[in-house]
């Protein structure tokens, strides 16, 4: 199905906007992604509707509300396709979801000497957590190796694996090199030897049809404002026999059992981990916003982002001097490049004066920046509300900046 993408941009108010009396042209979806009307008009529909705190209330709005976020958590295990509703955590983000599992998975499952993986090439939300982790549990991190194409080298992950592994963590893709990685494998690899598989599907929910029973990872994570779903909302999804070992992340409403000072008993999953009021009116949106995504269908979006993503690759390199970070065959969504020796951050300037805003820097990825031998890059990431002609746009944008440099 060829999309129709005029319809669509219709659906963002945002993409009308003018920046410096020019057209938005927006290319940093790997960020956040913008949101259609739909997603924004629920969250003022249920704030001006059905607004009550969930699951404590006896009274008719508090039922409707409750009844509303439960139905926006079954829409998210159809969109995995979760075996049990109750194996989707509500989170505030990717970030929140590898904090909680970081703490929870450690505490239960490891000890001094212990072993997590993650790669070179993640992002610091899959590195930091595990460091923490490091100087309360003493567990130790590894990290498997990029190739000179920015790919995992599985061979290395094999010798990495030893008894003390405890878990791998891994991104499914980069948000730095668009780099889609071999997650299947990795997963085979690992459950060999019994060893539970997070992924960091940040970069991926938005572009891949994932069926976590088919791909049989134990965890996975993403943020709600990466598929077009409201800030503020994250998803955790584990194993039920998983989730049911881990220990509470924190304390408070909801998540018990029952309290006395004596002994406090913790509720049932999902409800464990979701300690206090949950950011519902926006779970709510983040239906609606996986609503929206399957009615264009993931095949459909992730073919169409696949052609930006060719074209602005072969497009980018006619450029003289450009330099592409990643060169996988398999990618999604996003290039990372520099040009000559122009700083990333003058690139992105310049360009943003033109109406073109696309991201620079280090993207949470100070590690492989280090491993690049680079201190960022400026990105381009797609949407599939983005267009050919968004892209010849930054194209000769860059080809104005370039001589401005000598
Ligand atoms: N992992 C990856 C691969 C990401 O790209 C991002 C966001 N850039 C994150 C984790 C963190 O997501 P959030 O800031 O929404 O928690």
């Amino acid at each position: 199905m060829t999309l129709d993408i005029n319809k669509i941009r219709a659906d963002f108010p945002i993409l009308e906007t003018q920046v410096y009396g020019k057209p938005l042209i927006y290319l940093d979806n790997g960020a956040t992604t913008q949101k259609p009307k739909c997603v924004i008009d629920k969250i003022s529909e249920i704030y001006g509707s059905v607004n009550a705190n969930i699951h404590r209330g006896v009274h008719h709005l508090s039922q409707e509300a409750t009844e509303l976020t439960e139905n926006a958590r079954k829409k998210v295990q159809q969109f995995i396709n979760a075996k049990h509703a109750h194996e989707v955590i509500f989170t505030k983000g990717t970030t929140e979801s590898i904090n909680l599992v970081a703490s929870s998975f450690c505490r239960e499952f490891c000890k001094e000497g212990d072993e997590i993986i993650v790669s070179a090439m993640e992002h610091h939300s899959n590195i930091v957590p595990w460091q923490i982790q490091e100087s309360i549990t003493g567990v130790k991190l590894k990290v498997i190796p990029i190739n000179e194409k920015g790919e995992l080298i599985l061979e290395e992950l094999e010798k990495l694996i030893t008894p003390k592994t405890r878990l791998i963590s891994v991104m499914h893709v980069s948000n730095v090199l668009g780099t889609i990685n071999p997650i299947e494998k990795i997963i085979e690899i690992a459950h060999k030897q019994n060893i539970p598989v997070l992924v960091d599907a940040a970069q991926s929910i938005q572009h891949i049809d994932i069926d976590v029973q088919k791909l049989d990872c134990d965890l996975l994570v993403f943020s709600g404002h990466k598929i077009y779903g409201p800030t503020g909302t994250g998803i955790l999804y584990g194993k039920e026999d998983l989730l049911n070992k881990m220990p509470p992340y924190q304390g408070g409403g909801e998540m018990i059992g029952s309290v006395s000072f004596k002994k406090t008993t913790f509720n049932e999953l999902p409800f464990k981990f979701e300690a206090g009021t949950p950011n519902y009116v926006d779970f709510i949106a983040l239906g609606t916003a996986l609503d929206y995504v399957s009615s264009i269908g993931l095949s459909n979006i992730r073919a169409y982002e696949d052609e930006l993503l060719e074209y602005c690759t072969s497009e980018l390199m006619k450029i003289d001097g450009m330099r592409i970070f990643g060169t996988s065959d398999h990618k999604s969504s996003a290039v990372s490049f520099l040009v000559k020796n122009i700083h990333h951050y003058d690139m992105g300037m310049l360009l943003d004066r033109m109406g073109i805003a696309v991201r620079t820097g280090h993207h949470c990825a100070q590690p492989l920046m280090e491993e690049l031998g680079i201190e960022g890059t400026v990105r381009a990431s797609f949407a599939f509300y983005n267009t050919k002609d968004e892209i010849d746009q930054l194209i000769a944008g860059i080809k104005r900046i370039v001589p401005m440099f000598g």
